[in-house]
């Protein structure tokens, strides 16, 4: 397929990679001119739309989502499908598949799970919303950067599940976070702490796969001076926009309120452009009292 790609981060590049790598015709723009070997580089984000059959995005958020959009909508041919990837509020998906179906276009939110390390490798699970005839389209190259693609109903569906997800991994990292610093003070090794709880019932992404204290458990930004990863602002970003759909719907989420207001702290205070899994170090330094 010819395919546009459009948000060349530390998600999206990886996952260009892997459709250069699986025989596809790529072409990408980023503002920050990211260049990725393999991939021609488009001047605009509506040149890398022009004439594909597919155009991805991953971009930071809603409103640069819908001005993006506002750019390769009129670009792209009719009949293409254009897939979102970024982690958005679910108005602005629904605003973007509007935009995209009264042009004639195909359209699938489709956000990811499975960090940079599942990018890299290709085992993302994409969660997807729209109709059943763009997610067709999609699932081949959903094949490509991931392991699994559910189809979780209609437009904005799978931005929805990706607010629960992430909501459960904000409040699941502190959690890790916090049982680290308790054992610290008890004089358990981390080693041993994570020995025994990757393996019980405590045991979660976040520490199994993502181990937020460094030299132990799997490689993680913890080991590479917490650069991101999955930057801290993004995890306030995700639970600010789960507290925001649970506010729409009168949803009692008390632990996801506890964990955005922590997050919000960690960001103000430090913690921008550090990984999410940094936050160890900021309870670490904290006392009780
Ligand atoms: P990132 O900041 O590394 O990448 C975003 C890229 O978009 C940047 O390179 C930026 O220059 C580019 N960009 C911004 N505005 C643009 C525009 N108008 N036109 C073209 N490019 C533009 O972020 P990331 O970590 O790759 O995350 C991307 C999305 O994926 C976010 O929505 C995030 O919430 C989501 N996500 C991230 C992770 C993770 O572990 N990093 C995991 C799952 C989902």
């Amino acid at each position: 397929m010819r395919v546009g790609f459009i948000g060349l981060g530390n998600m999206g590049a990886p996952m260009a990679t892997n459709l250069v790598k699986a025989g596809h015709e790529v072409t990408g723009f980023d503002v920050a001119g990211v260049q990725i070997d393999g991939v021609r580089s488009a001047a605009s984000a509506a040149e890398a739309a022009r004439d594909q059959d597919v155009v991805i995005t991953m971009l930071p958020s809603g409103s640069i989502l819908q001005s993006v959009y506002g750019e390769i909508v009129p670009a792209a041919r009719k009949g293409a499908c254009l897939i979102d990837c970024s982690t958005v509020d679910v108005e602005s998906a629904r605003a973007a598949h509007a935009a995209a179906e009264a042009a004639g276009l195909l359209s699938v939110d489709a956000p990811v799970s499975g960090g940079v390390g599942g990018a890299a490798a290709g085992t993302l699970t994409f969660m997807a919303g729209g109709t059943d005839e763009a997610f067709a389209v999609a699932q081949p190259l959903f094949e490509i950067m991931g392991k699994k693609a559910v189809h979780c109903g209609a437009a904005g569906a799978g931005q929805a599940a990706k607010i629960c997800n992430n909501m459960i991994l904000g409040i699941s990292m502190i959690g890790v976070c916090e049982a680290f610093v308790l054992a610290d003070k008890l004089g358990l090794s981390r080693q041993s702490v994570f020995d025994v709880v990757s393996t019980s019932s405590g045991s979660c992404w976040s520490m199994n796969t993502y181990c937020p204290a460094p030299g132990i458990g799997p490689q993680s930004p913890a080991d590479n001076e917490y650069r991101p990863g999955f930057a801290a602002e993004l995890m306030l970003k995700d639970l600010k926009l789960s507290q925001a759909a649970a506010e729409g719907v009168d949803a009692a989420t008390p632990m996801g309120e506890r964990a955005t207001e922590l997050y919000e702290a960690f960001v103000a205070e430090g913690g921008k452009g550090r990984d999410f899994s940094a936050m160890i170090e900021a309870l670490a330094g904290q006392s009780r009292r």
